[in-house]
């Protein structure tokens, strides 16, 4: 058994009858004790536990305190509290259980009870752990962008290859369109981060809505998005992306953020080309044409070599 326990209490008597109450089980292979919630909450940044008795009535810091405390700490305030209330106090236990702890035990306690309520929320608590472990597996693994629901910047790069890899099989081509939100900053400066999600939301709506089932919409980072056009020409790309331009800067948003007009800047390059024959030179070639955009005054498309449109 790997799990460890903080017990917090201001009475030694208290804290070493759990120790001796635990310490047969086999149930934990460390125990710390704190006199009260400062010195816990401490202790427990020093060395995260999986579980923690914490007395209410404390000098100094007290339980409640500690529970507020734990809140605030993210890589903490999933750690389960079982508060120790000294008398019958009704109220005491509902506001501990609403101040985030798990379970509460009446002392003086019963030694079983104690035992079998510890019981239940390690299983909770590992099984949580587990959840989350799975959850970050299936974030790497997915292949997705949460925010959009376009695809991720991995699942594109891949994507991509195989375009690329299918262009230089049949002769065919792929066009490559990079867009850039246009002064994205300043909506997050005046709206706030939260808000400018919400435009990411619905550029990447719009984005889809002008694209063909087999083109691929992605999130290529913060306020980037990129549009795979495969068997498409420059110029049909160009014409792609100037509708995916107007549609953004036509795009209507809701309560404060209704007078804001959302433009964007957009780069377009095509597999192959003289210039360069891998992926990353045709992505480095489209956030060049992107580049120039920006420098010609934002809310337009400008393509990599033009010479090669026909
Ligand atoms: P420019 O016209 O030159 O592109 O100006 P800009 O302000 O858009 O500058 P830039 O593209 O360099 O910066 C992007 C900004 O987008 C930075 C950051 O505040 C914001 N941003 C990036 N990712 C996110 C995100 O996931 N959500 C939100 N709300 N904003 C983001
Ligand atoms: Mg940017
Ligand atoms: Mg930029
Ligand atoms: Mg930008």
């Amino acid at each position: 058994m790997a799990d460890s326990v903080l017990i917090i209490d201001d009475s030694e008597a208290v804290r070493d009858k759990i120790v001796k109450t635990l310490e047969p089980l086999d149930l934990f292979a460390r125990f710390y004790q704190a006199e009260d919630g400062l010195e816990g909450f401490k202790k427990l940044m020093a060395s995260p536990v999986d579980i923690i008795l914490c007395d209410l009535e404390m000098p100094r810091m007290d339980g409640f305190k500690f529970l507020g405390m734990l809140k605030t700490r993210p890589e903490v305030s999933d750690t389960p509290v079982i508060i120790l209330t000294g008398n019958e106090d009704r109220e005491l236990k509902i506001k501990g259980l609403d101040q985030g702890a798990c379970d509460f035990l009446t002392k003086p306690f019963d030694p079983e009870e104690l035992v079998a309520r510890m019981k239940v929320h390690l299983k909770i608590k590992h099984l949580q752990d587990d959840l989350k472990r799975t959850n970050e597996l299936l974030l790497e693994l997915s292949n997705t962008d949460h925010l959009t629901g376009l695809f991720n910047r991995r699942f594109l790069i891949e994507a991509l290859d195989k375009e690329l890899q299918r262009a230089r099989r049949k002769d065919g081509m792929v066009s490559l369109v990079m867009i850039d939100l246009d002064h994205f900053k300043r909506i997050n400066d005046t709206h706030g981060h939260m808000q400018g999600d919400v435009v990411l939301q619905k550029v990447a709506l719009q984005m889809q809505k002008e694209l063909r089932n087999y083109d691929v919409a992605a999130r290529y980072g913060g306020e980037e998005f990129v549009a795979i056009l495969p068997d498409t020409a420059l110029k049909e790309a160009y014409m792609v992306a100037d509708r995916i331009r107007l549609s953004i800067q036509g795009m209507h948003l809701a309560g404060p953020m209704a007078v804001e007009r959302i433009t964007a800047s957009l780069g377009v390059a095509v597999y192959p080309s003289p210039h360069y024959e891998d992926i990353d030179g045709l992505l480095r070639s489209a956030d060049e044409a992107l580049y120039q955009a920006k420098a010609r005054g934002r809310n337009q498309v400008v393509v990599s070599d033009p010479a090669s449109m026909t």
